[in-house]
């Protein structure tokens, strides 16, 4: 078809038209017997080779700058020399950083049970004496909401802008309803849209009125995955907190997931001294310590903030043309159809493709009926239910680039049949 216009304003004939175009491709797609999987955001292998000196060190050290032996049982607050490497780009003191396990999945999903157990500083009663609530931002990360959802705590949705989630909603939220005791907030490169929250939003987020024992969980899993060299400026939201007298509503936590190893990386959490306190004396009736060879291979190859930003670098050169490749195939075969609008973010690891109202489902499962894997539709909202079935989200770190082209195609060819389809209806 030459000059195609916006399926939405075609007339029947013309929508017949498109859908058998469509429906043949689709057909082809399917014969051609692919084998493609862009559900995860996960490295690619290209990327882990980036660490590999990991395999191979500490290389027989097992002493940190201090000379303390690190083989044996010990120093919960983690290695102060890798600490000091994030320190900067988490905005957090290196005294109110600790270096913990291989997850921060992990950290937040102890953090919300010790709350339900226990309480959090300020708050009168364990969270789990109430019946709670969480702020989601939607779209967000499936795996915060699995959290909640697990706990019982009931999600809220609350929709995303550029600048980060709609303060407005959450400023009526917040004033009418005081089971709300979370908020998931990734403020850089939000998976998945890669919104950047902006001060102005991070402000309110930290001075609104709120319950004493309302926290922040300020998941800053990509602050150093730039792709571009449109950088957002760090946000200290530590201090904004301490300056707008709510010292104690962050939570930040962050990893190494994806700047080395995911799932033999580094977690870790920030907070208030308070909230560490807190923290410390929860995790001590659970662990003697971290595993601190780990975080001494990884102060070895990262060795200061320098090298971290260099060894970021070699990942956005990886990853840079593969999300051109997302943006060039959506613009190819989905804005000359009017059939989807995405972002192109600056760094992350996902693209946010919105799809016709009540179309991503159908999509979702032609592209998988034809061998090409895409996160389930709905599974960035709580509960997996988009209101509108709309957003997909597009993970295109994994595959090679070739391979990723082919699964971006063919998906293209899923969501305009499914699209065809549903305006024939
Ligand atoms: N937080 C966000 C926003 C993520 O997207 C991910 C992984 O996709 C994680 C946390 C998981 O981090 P970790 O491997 O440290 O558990």
């Amino acid at each position: 078809t030459t000059a195609p216009a916006p399926l939405a304003d075609l007339d029947t004939e013309a929508l017949r038209a498109a859908h058998a175009e469509f429906a043949r491709a689709y057909d082809e797609l399917k014969a051609s017997g692919l084998a493609l999987d862009i559900t995860r955001g996960k490295p690619s292998a290209e990327q882990l080779d980036l660490s590999n000196d990991l395999l191979h060190l500490p290389d027989g050290a097992y002493r940190d700058a201090a000379g303390t032996d690190l083989r044996n049982y010990g120093g919960p607050n983690g290695l102060p020399e890798l600490r000091a490497i994030f320190a900067d780009a988490l905005r957090v003191p290196v005294a109110q950083l600790l270096a913990l396990g291989n997850s921060s999945l992990t950290v937040m999903h102890d953090t919300v049970a010790q709350a339900l157990l226990h309480g959090v500083p300020g708050g009168e009663l364990p969270w789990g004496h109430q019946s709670i609530s969480f702020l989601c931002p939607v779209p967000g990360y499936d795996r915060h909401f699995t959290i909640c959802e697990r706990f019982g705590i009931r999600m809220i949705a609350v929709p995303m802008n550029d600048d980060g989630p709609d303060i407005a909603t959450i400023e009526t939220l917040l004033a009418t309803d005081d089971s709300i005791k979370g908020m998931w907030c990734v403020p850089v490169y939000s998976n998945p849209s890669g919104a950047v929250y902006s001060e102005e939003v991070a402000r309110a987020l930290v001075s609104l009125p709120a319950a004493a024992d309302f926290r922040l969980f300020w998941d800053n899993a990509y602050v150093v995955h730039h792709l571009s060299d449109e950088r957002p400026e760090p946000i200290d939201i530590l201090a904004l907190a301490a300056e707008a007298g709510n010292p104690d509503r962050p939570l930040i936590f962050a990893s190494t997931s994806k700047v080395t190893f995911p799932g033999a990386g580094v977690a870790f959490i920030g907070a208030s001294e308070a909230n560490i306190a807190w923290f410390q004396r929860n995790s001590a009736a659970q662990s003697i310590g971290p595993d601190k060879l780990n975080q001494l291979r990884h102060v070895q190859l990262l060795r200061d903030q320098d090298g971290l930003a260099a060894h970021m670098e070699k990942h956005r050169a990886i990853l840079e043309p593969k999300f051109a490749a997302v943006d060039e195939a959506f613009r190819a075969r989905l804005e000359p159809w009017g059939a989807g609008a995405w972002n192109a973010p600056h760094g992350g690891y996902f693209v946010s493709l919105d799809v016709l109202d009540g179309c991503a489902k159908r999509a979702v499962q032609l592209a998988k009926e034809a061998g090409i894997a895409v996160t389930p539709a709905g599974a960035t909202f709580p509960y997996g239910e988009d209101p509108r079935d709309a957003n997909i989200r597009i993970a295109p770190t994994f595959p090679p680039l070739a391979e990723l082209r082919t699964a971006l195609d063919g998906l293209c060819t899923a969501i305009l049949l499914a699209e065809t389809e549903a305006l024939l209806a």
